[in-house]
């Protein structure tokens, strides 16, 4: 048989934990991350305990049909496969000897970002992923973000610090003392001065392994947008300027043409949400369809206000930046054409919004 590894580890992250009635509890306690494994012969529970990266996966087979006979050859290469295949396992010998050095990533740069790579191990379930696979599309990865207020401010800080490779930066307004309240990039000290500028300088101070550049263009045309999006592998939209989504339907229709992935945030209030858009799944005027039919008498409800507290551009900008961090690095679970959002005032709502592609839609129907 041709087994997946050579030599199997259960993911530190992925302890397994054996109830009394012979059930396992793998994955840890997060929902999407861990499972329950039904086990009452003991056959996993004696695999998972051989798989510690230093015994082949030919050992763990024979002693594993040795303690089971009933089990067979057959039978173990069935259990190694399944639990080799469950995301729960990696392969000790896919790892260099000091366990980081992967796809050209320099041993300083995999110190720097130790955590990122626990985190990748805990929530990457994909049989087989390295756990510094992630992290090298990240560093890989252009990403362009149109506004830099309080969502795009918290959104830049947040892909530079995990090791984005190279951030485009555009906003064409100066920073102004009522930004302070949320626009974690600027300080007292950058009053007056140009905003895309000024936060492209605080990021490369935050890590000087990024590029990080800057335009003080205002982006109003499909032209515009067509040359950001030239250049970027996914298109972040955190302008809050014009209210109307006039510009949000311009990057919808202008992203489809080249079939570019692009995300927007934003707040209203307590409300935090994101969108998550490209090829393959419904688009921006889909949603609002969708959205719009469920609605009274044709009322609209105004899109966001003025009012902002920190946490609510934090938290858009925050969940930018998972979607973005997803998507480049091939984590993300949900295709794309959805909403997802969190209501501050109310923590029982959350909020996901998806509806199917219209099949008359000029942006993505068929
Ligand atoms: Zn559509």
């Amino acid at each position: 048989m041709n087994y997946p590894m050579r030599l199997p580890r259960v993911k530190p992250e992925h302890t397994p934990h054996r109830f009394d009635d012979g059930s396992i509890q793998i994955g840890g306690g997060v929902y999407g991350v861990a499972a329950q494994i039904r086990d009452p012969r003991g056959w996993a529970w004696e695999a998972l305990m051989q798989m510690d990266g230093s015994t082949s996966i030919e050992a763990i087979r024979d002693s594993l049909s040795t303690k089971h006979p009933d089990l067979g050859h057959t039978g173990a290469d069935t259990v190694i496969s399944l639990l080799c295949e469950s995301g729960y396992v990696e392969d000790a010998a896919g790892h260099s000897a000091d366990g980081i050095a992967f796809r050209g990533a320099s041993p300083h740069e995999m110190k720097r970002y130790i955590r990122n790579l626990a985190y990748f191990r805990h929530i990457d379930l994909r049989p087989g992923a390295h756990e510094v696979a992630a992290q090298c599309d990240l560093m890989n990865s252009r990403i362009a973000i149109l506004g830099v207020g309080g969502v795009g401010c918290h959104a830049a800080w947040a892909l530079a610090a995990a090791g984005v490779g190279q951030l485009h930066l555009i906003d064409p307004d100066m920073v102004e003392e009522s930004n302070l309240t949320r626009q974690v990039l600027f300080d007292e000290r950058d009053l007056g001065a140009p905003k895309a500028k000024a936060a492209a300088r605080r990021l490369a101070n935050i890590n000087s392994a990024g590029t990080f550049t800057y335009s003080p263009d205002r982006v109003d045309s499909p032209e515009k947008i067509r040359e950001v999006v030239g250049d970027c592998d996914v298109l972040a939209l955190c302008a809050d300027e014009p209210k109307n989504d006039v510009l949000t339907r311009m990057v919808n229709a202008t992203c489809a043409e080249s079939g570019t992935r692009w995300v927007c945030a934003g707040y209203s209030g307590p409300l935090s949400t994101v969108g998550v858009f490209g090829p393959g799944g419904p688009c921006y005027e889909c949603l609002g369809a969708g959205e719009s039919s469920k609605l009274k008498d044709g009322w609209h409800p105004p899109l966001g206000s003025s009012g902002v507290m920190s946490p609510s551009a934090a938290l858009a900008g925050a969940l930018l930046a998972n979607e973005i961090i997803g998507i480049v690095t091939g984590t993300a679970r949900q295709a794309p054409g959805f909403v997802r959002g969190v209501n501050l005032i109310a923590p029982d709502h959350l909020v996901y919004v998806r509806h199917p592609s219209r099949p008359d839609c000029t942006v993505c129907g068929s």
